[in-house]
């Protein structure tokens, strides 16, 4: 895959990167280590003070930010503002709460003085997705700086340009040379670079094949991984819940980000008895969605991020289609207009054990399943390969507390949506992938907890 900005609105292709050469890549592992060395006698009052500049310069360019997510991979502008308004506020929680979550934690023991202490590991491996090209990339650094760690930044091919962007930032706000460096390199390089001594762990937010390479690859050095990985994420209404509330939820919640997000909700999961209602209600809802220009502060739904997207989207549902569903709305690409545009589809009575109706669906498609009560729903929601997020809907403290308990899922919401918030940990759990993101837990996942007694 070429490292390029193609606008997936137009198919125009903007700027074309030549990749890293090895021996830029050698003398980036080199720098990264050097500044590691420094870096991680740094004081976190100083990373504190950097992180909050970077917050500060995302806060006061996020217009230009903005455009070049949307240009880069067609996400609606608004939400790509409102996409670095959220980086600036991981990098200020960081810069507030890193220093207490690594303040050594004593514990009593038969030492005069036993305590554990957290130590950064040296340069650590981002593998990270393009749909939410700021984002994703935020919510690894700033806990990762906030450590003591160096980060490397190998972003998805058609984002050259945030990563650039990010890189930048990182620079403007103070932090040492070589602390955080993008790697403009294809997917093929990655196994190399866990093979390197200077390369001490890994993060990948993305696909399931690319989790499985990168884990092998880092399996056999035995360098720590986290893995944030794909999902098909039940959305389950019961009979008692807010119904209008639910379906402006659930609109929302699968449409986010032009349908692209790993905690969408993917699977609707509807009690029979409100099943009509909800099914007619969220049909008014798609079809009121405005399709058009990511640009255009009035659209809802821009292109998907490339053409192969498109084409495996349409293909998934036309399996989903011969396997027995129907398409009630939506349900082939919109062919009168240049990019990579899909429109908002519903698909219903896909029987549940066919193979597609455990697929994810990484675009505007809500697949409607009705249940005759709360133990199919959670059946059924669980009866997936993934286990990334759950949302759920009653108003039944009985089914709330079962839903909470039953559901295999790395997060469950109640009457509300799935979404990641630094205050909370983020990570799935079966396919999803495993390890977190974010909160306290997050920053624990690349550092050295270290044993210490004194007698
Ligand atoms: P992808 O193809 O796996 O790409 C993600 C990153 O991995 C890119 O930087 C890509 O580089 C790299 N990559 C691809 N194959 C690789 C390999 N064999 N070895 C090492 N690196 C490799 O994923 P995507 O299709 O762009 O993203 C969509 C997927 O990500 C969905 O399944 C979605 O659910 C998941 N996702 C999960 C989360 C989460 O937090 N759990 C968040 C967002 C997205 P190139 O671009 O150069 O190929």
């Amino acid at each position: 895959m070429a490292i390029a900005t193609i606008n997936p609105a137009t198919g125009e292709t903007f700027q074309i990167f030549e990749p890293l050469k090895d021996a830029e890549i050698n003398a980036k592992l080199d720098l990264a280590n050097q500044a590691f060395e420094h870096y991680r006698q740094t004081s976190f009052s100083e990373r504190s003070q950097w992180l909050q500049k970077a917050a500060d310069i995302l806060e006061q360019d996020k217009a230009e930010f903005a455009k070049l997510m949307t240009l880069e991979m067609g996400k609606p502008l608004k939400a790509a503002i409102a996409e670095v308004e959220k980086c600036a506020a991981v990098c200020r929680y960081y810069a507030e709460h890193a220093p207490g979550f690594l303040a050594d934690v004593s514990v009593k023991t038969d030492a005069s003085h036993s305590f554990v202490r957290y130590q950064p590991l040296g340069a650590i491996l981002a593998v990270m997705p393009w749909n939410f090209p700021f984002w994703q990339v935020f919510r690894f650094a700033a806990p990762a700086l906030m450590a003591g760690n160096v980060g490397l930044l190998k972003h998805a091919s058609n984002v050259p340009q945030c990563a650039l962007a990010i890189e930048e930032i990182i620079r403007r706000a103070g932090f040492p040379g070589g602390v955080f460096q993008t790697l403009l390199i294809g997917a093929a390089k990655v196994a190399d670079l866990m093979a390197d001594d200077r390369v001490k762990a890994a993060t990948l937010t993305g696909s399931e094949p690319a989790g499985i390479s990168l884990a092998v690859a880092a399996g056999k050095q035995i360098k720590k991984t986290v893995l944030e990985l794909g999902g098909s994420d039940p959305f389950i209404v019961l009979e008692s819940a807010d119904l209008e509330a639910a379906v402006v939820t659930a609109t929302t919640a699968r449409m986010l980000n032009n349908g692209q997000s790993c905690i969408a909700a993917k699977r609707f999961i509807v009690a029979e008895a409100i099943a009509d209602k909800f099914e007619k209600l969220l049909l008014d809802k798609f079809e009121a969605l405005k399709v058009g220009d990511p640009m255009q502060p009035d659209t809802d739904i821009g292109p998907l991020a490339t053409p192969g997207i498109l084409r495996d989207l349409d293909q998934q549902v036309q399996t989903a289609a011969q396997s027995g569903g129907k398409v009630l709305i939506g349900g082939h690409p919109l062919s009168d207009r240049p990019g990579n545009f899909y429109p908002p589809t519903i698909i219903i009575d896909i029987p549940p054990n066919t193979p597609i109706a455990k697929e994810e669906f990484f675009g505007p498609v809500a697949l409607l399943f009705r249940v005759p009560d709360i133990d199919a729903a959670i059946k059924l929601a669980n009866d997936s390969p993934f286990g990334l997020g759950a949302s759920a809907w009653t108003t039944n403290d009985q089914e709330r507390d079962r839903l909470i308990e039953e559901i295999q899922a790395g997060a469950v919401f109640i009457n509300g949506m799935v979404k990641s918030d630094p205050r909370l940990p983020f990570g799935g759990i079966k396919r999803s992938g495993y390890g977190r993101e974010l909160s306290i837990q997050g920053i624990h996942e690349f550092v050295n907890v270290k044993t210490v007694w004194v007698k």
